[in-house]
């Protein structure tokens, strides 16, 4: 399998690509990562990178995308892999297309997860963390044993600093309004499946493996 994850804050996105790396087989690729990775290491790709970082400017796409085709070639990735946050735009998605063709290793499909607003805005104004562990819970699927109080350390949980109401709207939207071609896009191409998030964390990935049960790998 050869994923794109979309979806919006509080969709849960990233415990499904947990989930799915772990009943697939396959790992997920974070671009955060291997981009920091490749510059520690001083490689050819994260000094060409750096030269762009030290001036503040972003990282080009086509450096970005020899990353990920670099690490797809790894061992692990042989059965696939799953894109976590990459490609962001659509000259990202692009780029990576043209290159996913070259290498004979087209996506599988572009999982959507779903998830009303309001919904979401629950979901993640519920989410505290303990300071000390750093463990989280979420008070309407996962709460401590004892209100206010964590189970792993005992200390005083807290709530994000960003996880008030009107900030998780706002970051809601502005994932909307970034991800809306790039969606288009994937609808376009024949890629796009939609999964319905609005579920216990279990069903979701029931449903997500039913529709990629149809997917010709
Ligand atoms: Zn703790």
């Amino acid at each position: 399998m050869r994923l794109v994850l979309l979806g919006p804050p509080g969709a849960g996105k990233g415990t499904q690509a947990a989930q799915l790396a772990h009943r697939f087989g396959i790992p997920q690729i974070s671009t955060g990562d291997i981009l920091r990775e490749h510059v520690q290491e001083n490689t050819m790709l994260g000094v060409k990178a750096r030269t762009f970082m030290d001036r503040g400017e972003y990282v080009p796409d086509d450096v970005v995308v020899e990353m990920v085709m670099e690490r797809m070639q790894e061992p692990d990735a042989e059965k696939g892999f799953i894109l976590d946050g990459f490609p962001r735009t659509v000259p990202q998605a692009e780029a990576l297309e043209v290159a996913l063709a070259e290498a004979g290793r087209p996506l599988s499909a572009v999982l959507k997860f779903s998830i009303a607003d309001d919904m979401a805005v629950r979901r993640l104004t519920a989410r505290w963390t303990c300071p000390n562990c750093k463990r989280t819970y979420n008070l309407e699927f996962k709460p401590p044993a004892q209100e206010g109080i964590c189970d792993e350390c005992g200390y005083v949980l807290e709530r994000r600093a960003d996880d008030d109401e009107l900030t998780v709207r706002r970051r809601i939207e502005v994932y909307r309004e970034q991800t809306a071609s790039l969606e288009r896009f994937y609808r376009d191409r024949g890629y796009l499946r939609e999964v319905d998030a609005q579920a216990r964390e279990a069903d979701v990935t029931d449903r997500t493996m039913a529709i990629l049960a149809d997917i010709k790998d």
